[in-house]
C-alpha cells in the first residue's frame, strides 16, 4: 500500500492543516496518509488534534486511509519519552525520535559544541536508541540514527547488529525516513535481512515537501517491496 507515515500539521511546526496534509495526499495517489505531530508532554492541542482527525477520518473512509501519531522525543538515554502516557491509546502509533542526543535528565549534547567528547556521546545516543527499543509506548523508531550524522559521527557496524537484535526481540518498526535518508544502507540491509518491519515516512512539514518528496517515496516503496513494509 502506497504509504506516507510520517507528515507534520498545523498542530505542530507543519504549516498546513490536516485537512490540507491529506487532499494533497489523495492527489499524489497516495493509499494511506500518517497524520503526526510533535509533542510534549505539556501539549494541549493533543485533544484537539484527535477530534479533528477523528472527523477526517469519517469524512474521507473509501477515499484514502487515515492514520494518526504523535512523535515524541527522547528525553533520558534510557529512552523516556516527552510525551503524557494518557494519549498513548487515542492515537494509531506513537513514533519515538531522538533529535538531541541526551546527556542526563532533560539536558542534551550540542552538535556546535567544539569540545564534544565524541566517544561519549555515542555512548549515550546507542542507551537512548536501545531506551526506546524497550519502551512500551514506542512503536515506530523514527529516522533511526539520522542524529549521528548530524554529529558527524560513524554508526558503527557492531551497534548495527545490536540494534536489529533488540528489534526483532521488541517487534518494533523501523522507518525509512526519505527526508534524512536513513537508515544508511549498511543498516537498511541488515533490518532487511532480520524481516524487521519497516515503516516509510516523508517527514513533510507541508504539502509542498509532500510533493517534492512523493518519488523519493514510491522509489523507496518499490525497493522495499518484498520486505516486511507495515
Ligand atoms: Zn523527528
Ligand atoms: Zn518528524
Amino acid at each position: 500500500m502506497l504509504s506516507d507515515l510520517h507528515n507534520h500539521s498545523l498542530f505542530s511546526d507543519g504549516i498546513n492543516t490536516c485537512e490540507e496534509l491529506i487532499e494533497q495526499a489523495i492527489a499524489l495517489g497516495l493509499q494511506r496518509v500518517g497524520l503526526v505531530d510533535h509533542v510534549w508532554r505539556r501539549s494541549e492541542w493533543v485533544p484537539s488534534f484527535i477530534d479533528s482527525t477523528n472527523r477526517l477520518k469519517e469524512k474521507y473512509e473509501g477515499v484514502i486511509q487515515i492514520v494518526t501519531g504523535l512523535e515524541a522525543k527522547a528525553l533520558t538515554c534510557a529512552g523516556e519519552l516527552d510525551l503524557n502516557d494518557k494519549w498513548r491509546e487515542k492515537v494509531d502509533y506513537i513514533l519515538g525520535s531522538i533529535h538531541r542526543i541526551p546527556s542526563g535528565s532533560n539536558q542534551f549534547y550540542s552538535k556546535h559544541d567544539q569540545s564534544l567528547d565524541k566517544s561519549k556521546v555515542y555512548e549515550d545516543w546507542l542507551s537512548t536508541i536501545q531506551g526506546l527499543l524497550r519502551n512500551d509506548m514506542v512503536d515506530i523508531v523514527a529516522h533511526p540514527a539520522a542524529e549521528l550524522i548530524q554529529y558527524k559521527i560513524p554508526l558503527e557496524e557492531e551497534t548495527i547488529k545490536l540494534l536489529c537484535h533488540l528489534g526483532k526481540l521488541s517487534g518494533k518498526v523501523f522507518e525509512v525516513n526519505v527526508k534524512y535518508k536513513v537508515p544508511i544502507q549498511a543498516f537498511l540491509n541488515q533490518l532487511i535481512v532480520q524481516n524487521i518491519p519497516l515503516s516509510i515516512g516523508s517527514d513533510s512539514h507541508s504539502t509542498a515537501q509532500q510533493k517534492l518528496r512523493l518519488g523519493d517515496i514510491i522509489a523507496t516503496h518499490q525497493s522495499l517491496a518484498l520486505c516486511n513494509l507495515i
